[in-house]
């Protein structure tokens, strides 16, 4: 089958597809070469780059299954997808690892205070005196969320010597222990953790699952670190707390609005990455091997492992 790869799939995955014998193109079209080009392909695989609209959709008139080598579908219009029964598949699980250490990097930057180091070295300050830390051994972790991100969050923690606690509504207490944590409710997490960890998806329900009440509940020495999704927290809410000394300070990876404007740039006591999540070359590399993997599943009629898609 002919199969047609754009916004730089990984070698791994193009691999994957070759060995099983497809043809694969490899480009970075326009959305109008897309759309002049789809029709002559039975697959597609994209990032997060390239929108898979409907008019995409109805153009491809050969395409059987699209793959997204990541987690968020965002960029496929599934409805379109499932109306002409194509399958939309992607890879939940390629960025678990890249995810889990990205949080330590947060974590480690705020206890050690490397963004505040970093910066007075290149103004020539030496704060040596003034930038006394903190360790993460024998500290509490508080999880909100523990799937795939927060059982690896949890696995690292506990070789720091850190005690995990976690709020996750749909586990039972066994199974958050197989996860390396102790399953408490969000007010014990809350209220007891000195760093609160999130890594659920962003629903109706989670959204603003962190605000002004949930805030206040944390010590005032505590530090929120969202790898998550954006909205998960009232970033108004979090910049005041952080203003008026509520919490000592965040680590952000996610925002409502990405890039972010306004108040949550002007934060202090914040150390923020632009979404960098899944960014590590193995990340990528798995991502796109898992993804393909699907591809070829639902390109042979097999049922895809992850399909984001229902027909
Ligand atoms: P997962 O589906 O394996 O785990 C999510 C967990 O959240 C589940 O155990 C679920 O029971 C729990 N949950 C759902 N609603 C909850 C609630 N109201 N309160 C507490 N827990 C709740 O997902 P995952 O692979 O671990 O991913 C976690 C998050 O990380 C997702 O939001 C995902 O989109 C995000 N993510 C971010 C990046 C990044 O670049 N920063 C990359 C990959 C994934």
């Amino acid at each position: 089958m002919k199969i047609l790869a754009c916004d730089g799939i990984s070698p791994e995955g193009i691999a994957v597809l070759k060995d099983a014998g497809h043809d694969v193109d490899e480009m970075r079209p326009t959305p109008e070469e897309l759309l002049q080009i789809i029709g002559a392909y039975d697959g597609l695989m994209v990032r997060s780059k390239t929108k898979v609209t409907a008019a995409v959709i109805e153009k491809g008139i050969n395409l059987k299954a699209i793959g997204r080598a990541g987690v968020g579908v965002d960029n496929v219009d599934l409805k379109a997808a499932s109306g002409r029964r194509i399958s939309v598949v992607n890879a939940p699980t390629g960025a678990t690892i890249s995810v889990a250490e990205l949080t330590f990097a947060h974590m480690l930057a705020l206890a050690r205070r490397l963004n505040v180091a970093d910066s007075s070295m290149r103004e020539g300050r030496w704060l040596k005196k003034d930038l006394k830390g903190t360790e993460l051994y024998g500290k509490v972790l508080g999880l909100i969320g523990v799937g795939r991100i927060g059982k690896a969050v949890a696995e690292r923690a506990r070789i720091f010597g850190m005690d995990v606690i976690a709020y996750d509504p749909f586990l039972n207490e066994e199974q958050i222990a197989a996860c390396f944590a102790c399953k408490v409710d969000i007010d014990d997490v809350l209220g007891r953790a000195d760093f609160i960890s999130l890594h659920l998806p962003l629903t109706a329900e989670t959204k603003n699952i962190i605000g002004e009440r949930e805030l206040k509940r944390m010590k005032r020495t505590a530090y929120l670190i969202n790898c998550s999704r954006g909205g998960l927290v009232d970033e108004a809410a979090l910049a005041r707390a952080l203003r008026d000394g509520t919490i000592a300070g965040t680590g952000l990876d996610t925002y409502a609005e990405e890039p972010p404007k306004g108040e949550v740039l002007e934060m202090p006591n914040s150390v923020m990455t632009p979404h960098i999540g899944a960014s590590t070359v193995e990340g990528q590399a798995r991502a796109g091997a898992i993804c393909a993997e699907q591809l070829l599943k639902a390109l042979s009629g097999e049922r895809p492992d992850h399909q984001a898609n229902r027909f």
